[in-house]
């Protein structure tokens, strides 16, 4: 018996079946939220189910880890993949159909296009992780397609990602509402991740410096400073007390853009990347 006949609940990994299923529940009335994610699912993961199971008649959640967003020198192989433990959780949340497509469905041989959004793709995770918003755009595009439900749930924590999806619908004009969810947090603040599982104890303990640091951004704003440079030192000298000296980006952008500024001078994203040993962990906070 394989893995996925052990469980349940409606798995699918026909692109062509779960296209069909979507259309006929939306055919009967229903209104149908869509979850994408890489599985190892947590908390944050869930959020975005409960999200959609909130609004809803049918939530479909896929898990694909897919290769094209990952760089050759990236984690693709070593990605956890826990699908027995992510299928329990989805039921005992109450989520009944899993779309979970192999790398062939996906990418059959012979496929050649791709997506390449413009301007908000480039900076930050663009400029750190080439290509990488090319493969996302890519699979939520095809996603979108074999999935076409109304509503797509995605977490904030992926600020940019979220940015990019946005473009993605409306310079393609896709039928799809787009919903963007809080981050979800461990009780230390640190952003719930699936990539959080390789960080060894010493590692766990400093990754909490990253929230630490915006907390810094967010009250030195509330005691007055607004000048960006100012609030990047502290949340800097922060960083590095807890011993993060790779620190890819600490970037200020008027809320909903990517657009950098000097000065906080209204809704505005503090988005932080940084590594810590071989894991590379991203947050944001918004302030002001
Ligand atoms: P991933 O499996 O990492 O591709 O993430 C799938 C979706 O879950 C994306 O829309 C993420 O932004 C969202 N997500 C991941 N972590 C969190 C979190 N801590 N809080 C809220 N949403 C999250």
């Amino acid at each position: 018996m394989s893995e996925l006949e052990t469980i349940s609940m409606h798995v699918i990994t026909s692109a062509e079946e779960i296209c069909a299923v979507v259309l006929a529940a939306k055919s009967s009335g229903q209104s149908v939220g869509f979850v994408p994610t890489m599985g190892a699912l947590h908390e944050g993961h869930l959020s975005l189910v409960d999200a959609s199971l909130a609004e809803c008649d049918l939530t479909v959640v896929s898990i694909f880890v897919n290769p094209t967003q990952f760089s050759p020198e990236e984690d693709l192989e070593k990605y956890p993949r826990p699908l027995q433990r992510d299928l329990q959780l989805l039921t005992e949340r109450g989520c009944e159909i899993v779309f979970v497509p192999t790398a062939a469905e996906m990418y059959p041989e012979g496929v050649e296009s791709t997506v390449e959004v413009g301007s908000v793709a480039s900076p930050f995770e663009g400029a750190s992780r080439p290509h990488h918003f090319q493969g996302v755009a890519t699979v939520v595009s095809k996603l979108f397609q074999v999935v076409p439900a109304d509503r797509a749930y995605f977490g904030r924590k992926d600020y940019q990602q979220a940015l990019v999806v946005v473009q993605l619908i409306e310079d393609f004009n896709l039928p799809i509402t787009m919903r963007v969810c809080p981050i979800v947090r461990e009780p230390d603040g640190l952003a719930m991740s699936s990539r959080n599982t390789y960080l060894r104890p010493e590692q766990r303990q400093q990754a909490s410096a990253l929230w630490q640091s915006l907390r810094i951004a967010e009250q030195a704003h509330a005691a007055g400073e607004t000048d960006v440079a100012a609030i990047k030192k502290k949340m800097m000298q922060h960083l590095n007390s807890a011993g993060i000296e790779n620190v890819d980006y600490i970037a200020f952008v008027t809320d909903g853009t990517v657009q950098e500024v000097e000065t906080v001078a209204g809704p505005t994203v503090v988005a932080i990347a940084a590594r810590l040993g071989k894991s590379r962990l991203i947050d944001n906070h918004t302030i002001g």
